[in-house]
């Protein structure tokens, strides 16, 4: 009786706010911390800019491998290309 679970879900934030994502210089009580995107700490403006530009590089390359793929399904329409024989003179 009187004993109360504890109905807190969500695993991943037990080491909420814990440390620099990007540095991993811990974060204490007194220190400024920069959120970005709802859960990534930061310990400052330098550390989440710096996130902020991987981030954003790595949507543009992301952008470019699938229109890269994409490219190269069009141009490759026939797997018969390299069939035959190859002859020598
Ligand atoms: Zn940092």
């Amino acid at each position: 009786m009187g004993s109360r679970m504890l109905s807190y879900s969500g695993g991943d934030d037990s080491h909420f706010l814990e440390a620099c994502s990007l540095c991993s210089k811990s974060l204490g009580h007194n220190s400024d911390i920069f959120m970005y995107r709802g859960d990534n700490p930061f310990c400052s403006q330098e550390c989440r800019q710096e996130q902020i530009e991987i981030d954003d590089a790595k949507e543009k390359k992301w952008r470019v491998s699938l229109k890269k793929s994409m490219e190269t399904k069009k141009k490759s329409p026939k797997s018969n290309v390299q069939t035959g024989t190859l002859l020598v003179a």
